[in-house]
């Protein structure tokens, strides 16, 4: 496959096709196939934006009826056809059986445009600039959700300083016997602690980027109380783990709490379309009109899919279900792994179907069981400060067969990077006479 044009035209900011060196053409339900015909078991889903599949066949048939009808396809933020039934289907699906009242602000199209609105209404509606956010958080890279993300890859590459945001330690960050709310509580109890009151704290439930942390009910709960008795706003970037990725469709669901903002994008439109939507408790609500904006607010074929999404898979309870009992699956493949190579110092970590294979901090392992993959047909990304953890995002709606053969070939890949990593060990071995350096 030829590449070049890639190489000698596009900037050297490019990143994904570095990982994955070859040219998609198609894509069907859970394969990708390349220009040479080859096929790819999909276990990326775009970062989380394909929880349905590539080309979701009941999504795409809305799609092409309403193009056929030319439906309208950019309106900025005015009223269509396609907007309103997808708010319809938003209110009946989602909001009215969980007894829910959030107005909703669609934001440019990206996940960042929805973190940067969910930000500055929390500071607009407390008068306050600092925001909370956690170690390992990832919510952008436009200036505002930047400051938030705490990678300093994403960070050094601001060209500015970054601030009105305070970094604390997420769940389990100090280890498993220190309760990292403890810490963030003292903070706010004493006025001469160095922080700024914050407006809002924002959270992600799980750690997409982070490398799949996975944050106790209970810890969230305890924020949320936090939130409460210290007038913060509870924010949850609901935009990887959301729409479905841990079992329910909102993440935060199974904690039993009630953020006041959350933000929505990724997976929301269900076909891959951009769109992102805030959803913010009605008493938040006092932007003035027009006070913040965007051209490409109305994504109108996003929303066809996005309720089309809503009806297919969310409608009633047997979604949910299957989505446990595929969980279940990957997660003991992935422990009987961790269980089969006791010395490779392996862990396994996640909720609903993002699943962390962490390797350890230093050494490359999961970077090689993800090249490895690749060439054996299997798209699969690595996460974590030092891309120590593989990140395993099959779509929601993945064939069992399709899913299990993923799996072989992450265990496959796993032996062979052990065996290439055992070969490099002794290798060093003979040249440094057992001083291994
Ligand atoms: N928030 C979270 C939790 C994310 O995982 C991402 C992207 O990975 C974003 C925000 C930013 O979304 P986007 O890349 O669409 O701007």
């Amino acid at each position: 496959m030829d590449l070049k044009i890639f190489d000698r035209m596009e900037s050297e900011v490019r990143g994904y096709v570095r990982s994955f060196p070859v040219i998609f053409q198609q894509a069907r339900g859970s394969t990708l196939i390349d220009e040479t015909g080859r096929e790819y078991i999909d276990f990326f889903s775009g970062a989380g934006t394909l929880n349905y599949g590539h080309n979701n066949a009941e999504l795409k048939g809305k799609l092409l009826e309403y193009l056929e009808e030319d439906g309208l396809v950019h309106g900025l933020d005015m009223a269509s056809t396609a907007k309103k039934y997808f708010m319809e289907t938003f209110e009946r699906v989602l909001l009215a059986p969980r007894n829910w009242q959030y107005k909703l602000q669609f934001t440019g199209p990206t996940g960042t445009n929805a973190v940067e609105a969910a930000l500055k209404l929390a500071r607009l509606v407390k008068g306050r600039s600092n925001i909370i956010s956690f170690t390992h958080g990832f919510h952008g890279v436009s200036a505002g959700s930047l400051a938030a993300t705490a990678n300093s890859k994403f960070r050094q590459a601001a060209g500015m300083t970054l601030g009105n945001t305070t970094f604390m330690p997420y769940d389990g960050y100090m280890g498993p016997d220190f309760n990292t709310i403890t810490y963030l509580e003292r903070l706010l109890e004493d006025p001469s602690s160095g922080m700024d009151h914050p407006a809002a704290v924002i959270v992600e439930t799980v750690q997409g980027e982070g490398g799949v942390n996975v944050a106790n009910r209970q810890w969230l709960k305890d924020l949320e109380t936090l939130c409460r008795q210290h007038d913060m706003l509870l924010i949850v970037d609901d935009i990887q783990v959301g729409c479905g990725r841990t079992g329910s469709f909102f993440s935060f669901e199974q904690a039993g709490i009630r953020p006041d903002i959350i933000t929505l994008s990724k997976s929301l439109s269900g076909f891959g379309l951009p769109m992102s939507l805030v959803l913010f408790k009605p008493e938040l609500d006092i932007w003035k009109p027009g006070a913040h904006s965007g051209t490409f607010r109305g994504n109108n074929l996003a929303f066809v899919t996005a309720a089309q999404a809503l009806d297919s898979y969310w409608s009633d309870k047997r979604f949910e279900q299957d989505i446990r009992r595929k969980e279940a699956m990957v997660r003991d493949w992935l422990e009987n792994l961790v269980h089969s190579y006791p010395m490779a110092g392996l862990s396994v970590r996640g909720r609903g179907l993002i699943q962390g294979l962490v390797t350890p901090a230093r050494g490359g392992l999961a970077g090689s069981i993800a090249r490895k993959a690749f060439e054996q047909g299997l798209v699969v990304e690595t996460s974590g400060a030092n891309d120590e953890v593989l990140k395993l995002l099959p779509a929601l709606t993945i064939p069992d067969a399709q899913l299990r053969q993923g799996l072989e070939i992450i265990e496959r890949s796993l032996a062979a990077a052990l065996a290439e990593q055992e070969q490099r060990e002794q290798a060093k071995v003979l040249k440094f006479g057992g001083k291994g350096r």
